[in-house]
């Protein structure tokens, strides 16, 4: 978007609601980290307040897509909204740091800010229910839909201890 008109005076604020395609460019799949990613083809929705400096535009607001993804214990399908806060930085001269938004031509891109936010923003361990009950690792029950009758899962700890005890009672 342009920004000259709120570069002319210092400290000119502008308030906007931009609504565009969170992944216009179809690169951004989902990671490896996790299930949840933002749903394929959604639009985002950025409410955003810029303010000029001298050399720089702040940007705060928020930006909000729908997500999606598998509850991490029983692993359903679980979705919603997803709306994070921005507090971004423009800035017109790039130093060291490169790893800034750049004012270019009197315009910024403030898609990518969002775009960020929203992906850093994603459950990584998505649940469908605070206290979903998860899957019995034994039988593979929906602990939240039914009980089954298998043993408590064992110990983990204890497993090495058994290998030495059977070892022993070989020799
Ligand atoms: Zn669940
Ligand atoms: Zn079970």
């Amino acid at each position: 978007m342009h920004v000259a008109v709120l570069r002319r005076v210092v400290g000119t604020t502008v308030k906007e609601v931009l609504v565009g395609p969170f992944d216009p460019s179809d690169e951004l799949g989902p990671t490896a980290l996790s299930t949840s990613r933002i749903v394929e083809g959604a639009e985002m929705t950025m409410d955003i307040v810029l303010q000029s400096a001298s050399r720089s535009i702040t940007l705060a607001g928020t930006a909000s897509a729908p997500w999606s993804g598998l509850c991490s214990r029983c692993a359903v399908h679980v979705s919603g909204d997803l709306t994070v806060p921005l507090d971004e930085l423009f800035v017109e001269k790039v130093g060291e740091d490169d790893d800034v938004y750049r004012i270019v031509d009197d315009a910024i891109d403030v898609g990518p800010a969002g775009r960020e936010a929203l992906i850093v923003g994603l459950p990584l361990l998505p649940l469908c229910q605070p206290n979903c009950q998860g899957l019995c690792p034994s039988c593979g029950i929906d602990r939240n839909e039914a009980s089954c009758s298998c043993a408590a899962p064992k110990d983990d700890r204890w497993a090495a201890l058994d290998g030495l005890r059977s070892l022993g009672e070989e020799a």
